[in-house]
């Protein structure tokens, strides 16, 4: 599943050269997870100002409304100067004059939604509960701390609902858990201020580092193919049950948590 550092990646793979591009056709294949909102014909002509993130979102800025993309489980963007047939899972195409914008999306849980606004109210359905960024210098601490006091659950399942911070994916939670020295079962209103405070830095730390590492393996490829490289950053727990803690040799564990594996080192993460 797309995590915000692929998202953010994929932005920065295209931003630059779309902005300020005419659409000139839109086609719109099989039914994704919500519908389009206005008709395709509408947005020919409008004039793509530029592409900002929110969340697992991205916003595509028109000179008259915005255009929601979310990849959903499967989804991925190409943009390129190709303009080949689309395959079968192809099933948005944004045609400009810079270029092919296009979704392929297998499953089918992504979406391109219009809205005639940021503030209107097919935007705030999809944008409005979204927690902070973690990025962009607005995740503080007293925020988090005091959102943490006020909840019960697990501290795992508290950053994955994504209401206090938004993109800490299942990856990222057990890596910055990890690195902050938190068992994902403690309670998140048990978490102290100084211990929050070093799973706020674990967060925005993991997340640069996959997005960096993430920008690098696209200067790997060659623009013209538009491809995006997934990426991942060397785990010290994610996936690594039955290893070695990479710190002090404990046997990594997993548990479930909400249908999703957690992985944490029992030494080095205290409840
Ligand atoms: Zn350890």
């Amino acid at each position: 599943m797309p995590e915000l550092p692929e998202v953010e990646v994929t932005r920065l793979s295209f931003v630059d050269r779309i902005a300020g591009a005419r659409v000139t056709r839109v086609r719109v294949g099989k039914p994704l997870r919500w519908p389009l909102g206005c008709s395709a014909e509408s947005l020919v002509g409008r004039q793509v100002l530029g592409v900002r993130r929110r969340g697992k979102y991205l916003l595509v800025d028109l000179d008259h409304g915005l255009l929601l993309w979310h990849l959903g489980m499967s989804g991925s963007l190409l943009f390129g100067d190709a303009r080949n047939p689309p395959c079968a899972h192809d099933h948005f195409d944004l045609d400009t004059t810079h270029g092919l914008l296009r979704l392929n999306d297998p499953r089918r849980f992504g979406a391109v939604v219009f809205a005639p606004s940021e503030q209107s109210t097919q935007a705030v359905k999809l944008l409005g509960h979204l927690g902070v960024e973690p990025l962009n210098g607005g995740f503080e601490l007293n925020a988090f701390h005091a959102g943490l006091r006020q909840r019960k659950a697990a501290i795992k399942q508290v950053l994955l609902a994504g209401a206090l911070v938004v993109g800490v994916g299942n990856i990222y939670a057990s890596e910055a858990l990890f690195l902050a020295g938190i068992r994902p079962t403690t309670r998140a209103d048990c978490i102290s201020r100084p211990r929050a405070e070093k799973l706020r830095l674990a967060i925005i730390d993991v997340l640069t580092r996959a997005v960096q590492k993430g920008g690098s393996t696209l200067r790997d490829f060659s623009a013209a193919d538009g491809k995006n490289g997934y990426f991942q950053l060397e785990a010290l727990v994610y996936d690594r049950a039955g290893e070695p803690c990479r710190v002090c040799g404990t046997t990594i564990r997993r548990i479930q948590q909400g249908q999703r594996s957690t992985f944490y080192c029992a030494v080095c993460q205290k409840p």
